[in-house]
């Protein structure tokens, strides 16, 4: 159904010359699957070297590309540690280009003792000596890459190199087709933008903030058109309207009463319930602002006009914690609750399937197991999404085909997404939000610590176990690599279950989840005292003897990210504590941010200020959109561009909602481009 013109940019990397089996890993880890990809895999930034005749030319720090002799190999003694090549320049100066793991066979190759090559790379001092390390290129007089001053850096994974990845681009580039514009004319003249083809090849060629803006703006575009359009077929659709008798929700016997804004999103969630137009409302509310209760009523009220409901979790060990919380809560009610995993298999699972098709189980809480293909409904009324942000839309829609009606959604977030990202995720939702905490939490106590201090924090965490309290202790994260989060996280854990034993357990991705299942019950348990993980708690786990958060290097993990996970401290009567360690090298950024988290417990003010915070940085080598749906518009350019490509989207719709005329049709192209195409859909089955 992809419009034919889009296909040479569909076609598999596997396609472009030099890319053998060996290539594809390193490729798949920065999602490089399509000659697409590859076109969009935006530098993070620009180099500019200088040509330099020797090292006295050069000074430290500098980009340079200099003439070298080869003079002699050095070979580590342990194969782990640096492979040196001495080198010389004409004046005799010595310079060490040096070479880490696998890198150290290129070297051998590349540089045969007495002879002479152009090195390019940074030119850095390692005590006495002047060293290169990792040069980006390495030549022979005469060869064409050294005209190359100024050069894209692009990001990596191992076994990828810059040249790869430039030459990868550079095909990729000349494959791009001429598409039709989709951007209003008045407003490409206004910008003074390129058109698409041109913004791509500038945007790889230099720091062309005009060519990044078009690009990211396209990606705005597609995502609110598609959002748009979604909202529009949704209003289109006849849902069922679901009204409770309260029945159900009276025999809860809830140990509190709701707090205001707790009662006022049920009752928002109940009018919508009321309507024939399937809802679509996101609730928002921080950490621990209890949300679940909130979750609970709406599908009680689905239980009372006799449907189901399901509840959706992003992980496993969420999933079951919901239940179990659910199961509790809502036992005085008597309706029947399952869980489903992709783990369930064989007779406990058919059961469980024969339980939602006859309708004898009236509330399922799963992982998207729920809505595989092979699992019917009788009745499904009403759809909870837990931390939506992570599923796509497309998951959405696929769960919508399951009721007999379009069901409704509730989607649940603590993400405290600043305003304008609300638009860039949810389109046009409503929101209820939770903004008001329960009574009588406890402030959480955040220090900042310098990482330099782990003995004292060690000891300090011990000292709290004594107490009888238990902790968690986030590892370090290592960017970028997965397998080298989990390395760092098994070598913390190795060296504090030489200080705790047995009281610590170990929870990461890469467990199978059994495992996982096993360490989160013996922590939620209380038998364990120390929980080590990665992010993977970072959303829901509820413990509230636990009262001390550890993490490591915080100045990597988004703010975000950093207020959830403090946010599973605080949670009972006890006084808790975060601390944050931090690295040595701390940016002047970096240091604000901290000292944000430091003063404020405020999840939309953290939010906001961090968007601002980081926002601001420069035109490249801030992209960390990860948060958002987005992979080429970075945070300042979603704050900036957004309001305008949102509001175009709206008027496209306004003007040609079938998107039939000619700009409509480019529009088309954009959605299938950003693989919005569900957008597309919709408007076919409309
Ligand atoms: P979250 O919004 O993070 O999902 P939860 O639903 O897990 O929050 O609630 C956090 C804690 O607050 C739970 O232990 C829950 O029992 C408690 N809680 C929820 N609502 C109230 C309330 N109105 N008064 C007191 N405690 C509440
Ligand atoms: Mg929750």
């Amino acid at each position: 159904m992809r419009p034919e013109v889009l296909n040479p940019l569909f076609v598999e990397t596997s396609a472009l010359e030099g890319v053998g089996p060996k290539m594809m890993k390193p490729l798949e880890k920065l999602g490089l699957t399509r000659v697409r990809d590859i076109a969009y895999h935006l530098p993070d930034r620009f180099v500019t070297r200088r040509p330099v005749k020797n090292l006295d030319e050069a000074s430290e720090g500098e980009q340079i590309v200099i003439p070298l002799t080869v003079v002699e190999h050095r070979a580590s003694r342990n194969n782990r540690g640096p492979y040196r090549v001495l080198a010389q320049d004409d004046a005799g100066n010595v310079c060490t280009l040096t070479y880490f793991g696998r890198a150290s066979f290129t070297a051998k190759k590349l540089l045969p003792v007495g002879e002479k090559r152009w090195a390019s790379g940074r030119l850095d001092r390692f005590g006495d000596a002047l060293q290169i390390v990792h040069p980006d290129h390495v030549e022979k007089e005469g060869s064409a890459s050294l005209g190359r001053l100024n050069e894209p850096v692009y990001s990596l994974s191992e076994g990828l190199t810059q040249p790869r990845v430039a030459s990868l681009v550079e095909q990729a580039l000349g494959r791009l087709p001429y598409l039709p514009e989709w951007i209003e004319p008045s407003q490409l003249d206004r910008e003074a933008w390129p058109d698409w083809r041109d913004a791509l090849h500038l945007a790889h060629k230099s720091e062309n903030r005009s060519a990044r803006d078009r690009l990211a703006y396209d990606e705005l575009l597609a995502n609110s058109l598609a959002l748009l359009l979604v909202r529009a077929d949704n209003r289109r659709r006849r849902g069922q309207s679901i009204i409770g008798n309260g029945q159900l929700r009276d025999k809860l016997q809830l140990p509190y009463d709701l707090t205001g804004a707790q009662s006022r999103s049920v009752r928002e969630i109940e009018g919508d319930l009321a309507q024939e137009a399937p809802m679509l409302r996101l609730l928002q509310g921080d950490v621990g602002a209890g949300k679940t209760v909130v979750a609970l009523m709406a599908m009680l009220i689905a239980n009372e006009a006799g449907k189901q409901a399901a509840l959706l979790a992003p992980t496993e060990i969420l999933a079951r914690q919901h239940y179990e919380t659910l199961r509790q809560m809502a036992a005085p009610t008597g309706v029947e609750i399952a869980l489903l995993t992709g783990r369930d298999k064989g007779r406990a699972r058919e059961s469980i399937l024969m339980g939602l098709l006859d309708g004898s189980i009236d509330i399922v809480v799963g992982t998207h197991a729920i809505f595989q293909e092979s699992v019917g409904y009788r009745d499904l009324a009403l759809v909870v999404i837990d931390e939506q942000h992570r599923f796509g839309v497309q998951q959405r829609l696929q769960l919508a085909s399951k009721g007999k009606a379009p069901p409704h959604t509730l989607a649940m977030t603590a993400t405290p997404i600043p305003r304008t990202l609300t638009l860039a995720q949810y389109g046009e939702m409503d929101v209820s939000r939770l903004d008001e905490m329960p009574p009588g939490r406890q402030p959480i106590d955040t220090v900042v610590v310098s990482q330099d201090r782990l003995e004292d924090v060690i000891a300090g965490v011990a000292r709290h176990v004594e107490g009888g309290q238990q902790a968690y202790w986030v590892c370090p994260m290592v960017r970028e690599s997965e397998t080298d989060d989990i390395a760092a996280a098994e070598a913390r854990y190795a060296l504090l279950k030489e200080r705790f034993g047995g009281d610590v357990v170990l929870v990461h991705g890469q467990l199978r989840p059994e495992e996982k299942d096993a360490a989160m019950e013996r922590f939620a348990s209380g038998n364990a005292k120390l929980l080590v993980a990665t992010t993977v708690i970072e959303v829901g786990v509820d413990v509230p003897a636990a009262t001390l958060m550890v993490i490591e290097q915080a100045e990597r993990f988004g703010l975000a990210q950093l207020h959830q996970l403090r946010g599973r401290v605080g949670r009972g009567s006890e006084k808790s504590v975060c601390l944050l360690l931090r690295g040595s090298a701390l940016s002047e950024t970096g240091r604000k941010r901290l000292a944000l988290m430091r003063e404020t417990q405020d999840g939309f003010r953290i939010a906001e200020e961090d968007l601002e915070l980081r926002g601001g940085g420069e035109l490249l080598g801030t992209r960390q959109s990860g948060d958002t749906p987005f992979r080429v518009a970075d945070l300042e350019q979603i704050t900036r561009l957004l309001p305008a490509a949102h509001a175009d989207a709206r008027l496209l719709m306004d003007r040609d909602g079938g998107l039939s005329s000619e700009r409509g049709q480019a529009a088309r192209i954009l959605l299938y481009l950003f693989e919005r195409d569900w957008g597309v859909q919709l408007l076919r089955g409309g």
